[in-house]
């Protein structure tokens, strides 16, 4: 089981210059609960905080006040030998793509396997599964520039499931996709989240999020200003 706990978690950053600070408040006062198995939209225009949040719930970022617990282990107090362990009930995919160009697509996703000491046997099983998953079967043994952008998309939903996570975080997957190619994306998110897994997906994009009828926590300057429970119907805007 994984559940994430935001308690009054703002996260500041400094925008100034050496001589003068300037402090902006990424997000302000955040309490959010999400239960394993969850599937959540965050919806915002740009600017509103979405990926300082994912980021936040990934442990990749501490808080400046408030805590973020993964079940009770606070992500900020993690002793550093305890951080991969945690890490590896994530899978994340941010906004620019981490593809090794001088390497095949196999190798792209063992690698984090690898980093963690995997058996080969285990390697050469996952991998396939995992490209399975995301119907690229065949691509193991591509280079990064010759697959399609919807394609890499989901490379990297390859890599980001291979380690079976319990929590799946992405930052706008459909951004630069075209429309079909991003519902192909979305139906797999979808799948992927069916199987158990927490889907965790910032997007501006609030056509989808009103078709899915998932749960949308939306934000806006930084501040929760709407929380919809899954399937309840009535649109965002
Ligand atoms: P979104 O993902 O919704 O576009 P972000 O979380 O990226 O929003 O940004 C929220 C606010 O925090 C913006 O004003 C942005 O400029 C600021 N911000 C985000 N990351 C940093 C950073 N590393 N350093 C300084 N300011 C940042």
């Amino acid at each position: 089981m994984a559940t994430i706990t935001l308690e009054s978690v703002t996260k500041e950053y400094d925008k100034g210059r050496i001589t003068q600070k300037k402090i902006v408040s990424a997000v302000t006062n955040i309490n959010l609960k999400i239960e394993q198995g969850e599937f959540v939209f965050v919806l915002g225009s740009s600017g509103a905080g979405k990926s300082t949040l994912l980021r936040l719930m990934a442990g990749d970022t501490r808080p400046t006040r408030g805590r973020v617990l993964l079940d009770d282990i606070d992500l900020a107090k993690l002793p550093e030998r305890r951080r991969p362990q945690i890490r590896r009930r994530y899978g994340v995919v941010w906004q620019q793509p981490r593809m090794i160009e001088d390497r095949t697509i196999f190798d792209n996703i063992a690698i984090t396997m690898r980093a963690a000491h995997a058996p080969k046997k285990r390697i050469v099983e996952a991998v396939p599964k995992a490209l399975g998953i995301v119907g690229l079967r065949n691509t193991a043994m591509r280079y990064p520039h010759e697959v399609s952008g919807g394609e890499l998309m989901r490379v990297e939903l390859a890599r980001a499931i291979v380690n079976s996570p319990e929590i799946l975080i992405i930052d706008e997957p459909t951004a630069n996709l075209d429309n079909d190619t991003a519902w192909d994306i979305m139906q797999l998110l979808d799948e992927i989240n069916r199987r158990g897994t927490t889907v965790i997906m910032a997007t501006h994009a609030k056509s989808f999020v009103n078709i899915l009828r998932k749960r949308v926590v939306t934000l806006s300057d930084g501040r929760i200003i709407g929380d919809v429970q899954k399937g309840r119907y009535g649109y965002i805007v």
